[in-house]
């Protein structure tokens, strides 16, 4: 008889879950609070405008499509999208607007024009920032923290040795570029 697991939360971290757990052959109950799945990608309308209530940008795509693959199906079949040039537009309350290009010499550009910060002073932030992401996404999206495997890992191991390079005791505020403006409030989307 097949093992039954429990889900608590229909995002799409129980979403995903569940597509898992079924795949490895578990019969699966699910527990949602809201009357929709979908947790916070969720939007409402209000006066012919729809809001969204979480995410407007699509990140790493490449964990839905995984979720397709699991079970031998094409995510193209299913599930399609294109890159856009222009991610967001931001805009804050002085007037100041961003609009976030997704080429990333032309989104240097767009940040030292917007804010008169030298270009070199954002594309050094923005290596810095993927060389964090390169060196810790293998550990926290890619493996579990619940094995002790991911911490004997080579990904941790080099982790750990440029750890340095982490940051691991600043906030984010304290590490920003001083030389880029900053807002006292959050920009509106
Ligand atoms: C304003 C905003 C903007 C964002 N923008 C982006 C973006 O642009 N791009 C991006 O990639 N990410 C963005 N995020 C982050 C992204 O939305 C979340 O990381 C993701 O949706 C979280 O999914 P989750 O499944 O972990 O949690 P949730 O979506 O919060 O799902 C949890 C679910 O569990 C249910 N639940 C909780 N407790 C119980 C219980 N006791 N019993 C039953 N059900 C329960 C809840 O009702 C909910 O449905 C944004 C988030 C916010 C809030």
């Amino acid at each position: 008889m097949k093992k039954t697991a429990i889900v608590i939360g229909t995002g799409i971290a129980g979403l995903a879950t569940i597509l898992r757990l079924l795949q490895k052959g578990y019969r699966v109950k699910a527990f949602e609070s809201n009357d929709y799945v979908g947790g916070k990608i969720t939007s409402f309308h209000n006066k012919g405008y729809r809001w969204d209530m979480g995410p407007s940008l699509f990140t790493m795509p490449q964990y839905v499509n995984e979720l397709f693959e699991l079970f031998g199906e094409n995510p193209k079949d299913h599930f399609n999208y294109t890159r856009k040039k222009v991610l967001c537009n931001y805009f804050w309350e002085d007037g100041t607007t961003l609009s976030a290009k997704s080429d990333p010499s032309l989104f240097v550009n767009e940040v030292s024009q917007t804010f008169n910060v030298d270009p070199m002073i954002i594309a050094e932030y923005l290596k810095k920032s993927k060389l964090k992401y390169d060196l810790t996404a293998p550990i926290f999206l890619e493996k579990s923290l619940h094995r002790w495997a991911t911490y004997f890992s080579f990904a941790t191991l080099k982790a750990l040795f440029n750890s340095v390079h982490l940051n691991l005791f600043e906030s984010l505020n304290h590490h920003q570029p001083t030389k880029i403006k900053t807002q006292e409030t959050d920009p509106v989307f």
